[in-house]
């Protein structure tokens, strides 16, 4: 075994792989952006180098600068994790150049999966079955249009170089061919810097099954079962889950042997993915992942194993440790994927600092698997991913219990997340019943949407209680830093702020103004009057939260609501209050009297940029007229393509940005004129 490991990686895989190797007595090296100066990854290493500015071209894909990482820190291997240059063949080769490990497969493999293309021609040799379609070098516009047709609508087309979702298109009508053909042509060119695309038969009710071999130097190949991995959105995944339901011990085998059939029939070594798309009792083979998967955690839950430890072992050219005989699958295991995104806007990449993060906490029951901590930025350069979650149980009900729970005691303020939906999913009855298919997400996604409806009477009395407490905080805060601490100045019971002992508070609950009255009784006794319903109440305020430069942020409400107790996070940013409790977050505006004047009077058809990113196309020229719902421009974020189109039929009063200019998220793209309404048009 090799004595020091470089991990070229970012973000939770590469803590992850730093424990597994540390617990083996490696010594660990971290690389980092200078976005990541100070992240968990380069904290966590026993040293770490400096590879470039924050862009992944500049830093995590710069091979040259990793090298010399490597070189500097004396590293003898490296592990590549997942993303960036992880299935990239000329780095590994790079790396047996520069005379260090590559924990992953020979340079060759790669190569041979890295096109989905030349997978499919490859696996169609060895037997595996493959999905219709054509995945020819010939890219003729008119050459695979005509293909699309006779494979059959609805056809999906694949960047061949494609990973993350990225670069595809589900194509329903051969009129919108060619839109999609270009569309995802740019995506692909953006992402993988590679256009090829495939196509294939889009299968509408299919799972996503897919196989963990390994494989060593020893000629030993083996599978660790399978896992499901239907819950997506936009072709990515969601929630995974190890056995997959419904499997049965003839057809694992049936799998598993054309998985490792895929593997040997191209020298593999070390982890990898061979994904398999199945309808009814038929599987085909879809690609092979050349890498440890974002979702192993569920395999290592069920099999008790260690997949890195497998990695490095394999890497150090050691047999693997089991025997397929050997292999034991016990219980039950989902991860889901907490992302920085909006769900109720397609799932849109977000951005922001965390304010406050919080994990329930690890046990044999349940595993945490973050990149990030509190105070940290999710940022426009890397994957949105803040955590996984991963629970296990002896059933696939009680391991879905225990997910529920995980979800339930997690927090995060300060970004957008899918918490609330993965919540919803967790507890959707047809999840429960495991009826499923790749398209559960877009069939139920309106019932998996958290709705915005009115805060409740309890969190409108923690909202105030919140407010109180940060009052009082606060003037505790700033009586310690005076000079006389006993002034009267400094008390907040009420009387100084209105002229009685009273105070009136209205709150915006994202669905319209609420408003209250709270007045102050003797003992620090509150009476909270909201909407005709008064309620007495007491609180504390526990475990407070300093922000930058050590501002109170919040802390944990224990509240007594006319009898009943009820705790609550609360985190304020500004006016805005995230109020947590009972597994729910609800987002609520304190009402500021003074700027209640100058209300802004955003129109609803300004065309402002959902995130920030590049502008990679302009489909009309200013003083266009245009019908609603024309696409007008597209955005690149992330990685992802987004089309804005036009609100309402209208004409285009200005363009304010060229393709290749970047934008804030907010600004406006295009100035818009919608047509007047008739019936509205004055005399
Ligand atoms: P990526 O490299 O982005 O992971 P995949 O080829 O693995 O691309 O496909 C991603 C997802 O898209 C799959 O998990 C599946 O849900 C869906 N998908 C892929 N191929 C098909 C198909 N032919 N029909 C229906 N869905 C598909
Ligand atoms: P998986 O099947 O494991 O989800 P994908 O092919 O979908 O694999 O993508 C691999 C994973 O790598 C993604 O889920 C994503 O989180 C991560 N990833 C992809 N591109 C990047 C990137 N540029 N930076 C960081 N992580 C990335
Ligand atoms: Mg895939």
């Amino acid at each position: 075994m090799f004595g020091s490991l470089l991990i070229a990686n970012r973000g939770e895989i590469a803590c992850r792989i730093i424990r597994t190797a540390r617990r083996m007595g490696l010594r660990c090296i971290a690389v980092y952006s200078d976005a990541d100066a100070r992240a968990p990854h380069v904290l966590l290493a026993d040293e770490a180098h400096r590879l470039g500015p924050a862009p992944a071209r500049e830093s995590y894909l710069n091979v040259q600068a990793l090298l010399e990482a490597a070189a500097r820190s004396g590293a003898e291997a490296i592990h590549p994790g997942y993303g960036f240059l992880s299935e990239n063949a000329d780095f590994a080769e790079a790396c047996g150049h520069a005379g260090l490990a590559f924990v992953g497969p020979p340079p060759a493999a790669i190569r041979a999966m890295g096109s989905k293309s030349e997978a499919k021609a490859i696996m169609e040799k060895a037997g595996v079955p493959l999905v219709p379609g054509y995945h020819g070098s010939d890219q003729a516009q008119d050459l695979l249009a005509s293909e699309a047709q006779r494979i059959g609508y609805p056809v999906l087309i694949k960047a061949s170089a494609g990973g993350g979702g990225k670069g595809m298109r589900v194509v329903e009508r051969p009129e919108d061919f060619e839109a999609a053909l270009g569309s995802a042509k740019r995506e692909a060119a953006a992402s993988f810097s590679d256009d090829r695309v495939l196509v294939e038969k889009y299968l509408t009710k299919p799972r996503h099954i897919e196989l963990q071999v390994f494989a060593d130097s020893q000629g030993n190949v083996l599978h660790l079962g399978e896992r499901d991995c239907s819950i997506q959105r936009r072709h990515q995944k969601v929630i995974e889950e190890a056995p997959a339901p419904g499997m049965t011990p003839e057809r694992r085998l049936e799998m598993g042997e054309s998985a490792k059939a895929a593997a040997a029939a191209i020298g593999y070594l070390g982890a990898g993915t061979v994904e398999f798309i199945a309808e009814g009792d038929a599987f085909y083979f879809m690609e092979m992942n050349t890498r440890l998967q974002v979702e192993h955690p569920v395999t290592e839950m069920i099999t008790g194993q260690d997949l890195v430890e497998w990695q490095l072992k394999v890497a150090a050219g050691e047999p693997l440790p089991l025997r397929q005989e050997e292999v034991r699958l016990t219980g039950h295991a989902f991860e889901v994927r907490l992302y920085a995104e909006d769900p109720a806007r397609d799932f849109l990449p977000a951005t922001g600092r965390l304010a406050h993060l919080r994990f329930p906490e690890e046990s044999p029951h349940l595993r945490v698997d973050a990149g990030v901590r509190e105070g940290d930025e999710i940022s426009v350069h890397y994957d949105p991913m803040i955590a996984k979650l991963i629970v296990w149980d002896r059933t696939r009900a009680a391991a879905l219990r225990r997910l529920a729970g995980a979800l339930a005691l997690t927090e995060v303020v300060g970004t957008t997340t899918n918490l609330a939906f993965l919540q919803r999913l967790a507890a959707h009855p047809a999840f429960a019943a495991a009826a499923f298919d790749t398209g559960f997400i877009a069939r139920h996604g309106a019932e998996l949407q958290p709705e915005a409806g009115m805060a409740s009477d309890d969190v409108l009395a923690l909202a105030c209680l919140a407010e109180l407490l940060a009052r009082d905080e606060e003037a505790r805060r700033a009586a310690a830093a005076s000079s006389d601490p006993y002034s009267p100045w400094w008390a907040t019971d009420g009387w100084r702020l209105n002229a009685g002992t009273h105070r009136r508070l209205i709150f915006d609950d994202g669905a319209g103004e609420r408003a209250a009255v709270v007045h102050y009784l003797p003992d620090g006794l509150y009476e909270i009057e909201l909407e005709g319903r008064s309620i007495q109440a007491r609180a504390q305020l526990r475990d407070t939260r300093e922000g930058g430069g050590g501002s109170f942020v919040g802390g944990r409400i224990e509240a007594d609501l006319a009898g009943r107790r009820l705790v609550a996070t609360a985190v304020w940013q500004g006016r805005q209050l995230t109020l947590m409790s009972d597994g729910q977050a609800r987002r609520l505006t304190l009402f500021d009297q003074l700027a209640a004047g100058e209300a802004d009077e955003t129109k609803d058809d300004r065309l402002v940029a959902p995130m920030p990113g590049k502008v990679v196309q302009v489909l009309v020229e200013a003083g266009a007229e245009v019908t609603a719902g024309q696409p007008l421009i597209v955005l690149e974020a992330m990685k992802m393509e987004h089309t804005l189109s036009a609100p309402a039929e209208g004409r285009i009063a200005a363009l304010r940005y060229a393709a290749g200019d970047l934008v804030e998220e907010g600004v406006e793209l295009v100035e818009f004129a919608a047509a007047e309404v008739a019936g509205e048009v004055p005399a």
